[in-house]
């Protein structure tokens, strides 16, 4: 692919004339709700780029800050009737934005630098930081550096930056889980199980309390210790051709001959997962394996749902729970029924059903870093109505909502506990012998 060729230009035609200007989409879009403006609104937004395809606008830089302020939730894909391909046109938008470089300035090319390009290209680097992050804030550095009122000098923005770092897990998830798990019982498959990037420092427990739910429902399980990034966040970030890289890594590291199943159990990272062969269409080494691996790639409660799940044995405690959607897992992968099914089989707890529970937190990948305002309004309004459920834990599929609602929670002094769906079910298997 040329890199000076416009991402816009040459997508698939079909793709970008798809929308009829219907406006059903309008409602379900958090930053048109939130704005009432067309250029904020799904169909704003694909009249830009058909503009842009069409040669009547140029991407500007206006065009750009647009792109950016869509939080890429997909909402708009559920509602709309003539099945435009909202994901495609977005991370083509968002692409053309980074090739023409109309926002860059050296502290965000330094930013975009050092973590999209650098950080996030090389895990191992990642659990470096990672666990220089974890020796800081277990020595009590970060506790002492918050209690000094040194933050207080720093400018509000880095202030709000800080109050949001994540607490690092002691372990990660190669140190916890390993590479190979034997099925509980006959082995009914085999199948790789990721462990994603944030996931791994900030939610390895998830992916070890995966590794053991898949092992009681007949899995082998093969968590390869080195994994790359899914590319997901290159792909939302207009960084496709790296995205294609670390595609191709991940199915040269997890050849999807090899087993009945991949496991993911990020929201986020399956709805990229899954499209691998369309990101590596024109690769002709690459697109047949990238076929199989499309078609064996399944967030975890699907294929717990698809294999057949063992309820946890009675007695459990009372448990009221509340579950808010990914964004990812339930417009970008349509997996709604599926985490309800889940929770609904542990004994003795109580599902409630949360207003809203498809809108978005916020958090949409980095979008609560740099679109802190829109973000804050929209993780208040859903807190909001997670405490009018009466719930004590709420469930999600997909660590960047986890950690959004983890944050809301904390700065709302709340002990709101935010728990995996899976999480939820090891608990009880364990507590059921
Ligand atoms: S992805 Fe979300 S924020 Fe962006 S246009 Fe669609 S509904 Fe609106
Ligand atoms: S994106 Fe779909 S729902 Fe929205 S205006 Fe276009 S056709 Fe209608």
């Amino acid at each position: 692919m040329n890199p000076s060729a416009s991402l816009l230009k040459g997508l698939d035609y079909s793709v970008v004339q798809q929308c009829m200007h219907c406006g059903l989409c309008l409602p379900t879009c958090p930053t048109y709700d939130a704005t009432k403006l067309e250029r904020h609104s799904p169909r704003g937004r694909i009249a830009l780029m058909r503009a842009i395809a069409d040669d009547r606008l140029e991407p500007t830089r206006t065009f750009a800050e647009e792109m950016y302020f869509c939080l890429g939730c997909l909402a708009c894909m559920t509602a709309c009737p003539a099945g435009v391909n909202y994901a495609e046109l977005f991370e083509h938008a968002r692409g053309e934005v980074e090739r023409v470089g109309v926002l860059n300035n050296p502290q965000r090319r330094l930013i975009r630098g050092f973590t999209v390009k650098w950080l996030f290209m090389d895990l191992e680097r990642l659990k470096l930081a990672g666990r220089a992050l974890r020796l800081y804030q277990t020595l009590g550095l970060q506790a002492l550096l918050r209690r000094s009122g040194v933050l207080r000098l720093l400018p509000r923005r880095l202030r709000e930056l800080e109050a949001l770092t994540p607490d690092i897990q002691p372990e990660f998830s190669a140190e916890m889980i390993a590479p190979v798990t034997p099925a509980v019982g006959p082995r009914r498959y085999r199948v790789a199980l990721l462990i994603g990037c944030a996931q791994d420092l900030i939610f390895s427990d998830v992916n070890r309390d995966t590794a053991e739910v898949l092992a009681r429902n007949g899995c082998e399980v093969i968590t390869p210790p080195e994994q790359p990034c899914c590319g997901s966040l290159h792909a939302h970030n207009g960084e496709l051709e790296l995205a294609r890289q670390l595609a191709r890594e991940s199915l040269r590291r997890i050849p999807p001959e090899q087993f009945d199943a991949i496991i993911t159990n990020a929201g986020g990272c399956g709805s990229h997962l899954k499209h691998y062969r369309k990101l590596l269409a024109d690769d002709p080494v690459w697109a047949g394996r990238a076929s199989e691996w499309d078609r064996k790639c399944k967030d975890i409660h699907e294929w717990l749902a698809e294999i057949g799940l063992a309820a946890p044995a009675a007695p459990q405690p009372p448990l009221v729970v509340t579950y808010h959607e990914s964004c990812h897992l339930s417009h970008g992968q349509k997996i709604v029924q599926q985490p309800r099914q889940l929770l609904r089989l542990i004994p003795n707890l109580k599902l409630v059903e949360l207003t809203e529970a498809t809108w978005c937190c916020g958090s949409a990948g980095i979008y609560n870093l740099i679109q802190p305002e829109m973000a804050d309004a929209l993780l208040a309004r859903k807190l909001k109505y997670i405490r009018t459920t009466g719930a004590t834990v709420v469930a999600s599929g997909n660590p960047g909502c986890s950690l959004q609602l983890v944050n809301g929670a904390k700065q709302q002094g709340w002990a709101l506990r935010v728990a995996h769906p899976v999480t939820l079910l090891a608990e009880a298997y364990r507590r059921g012998g």
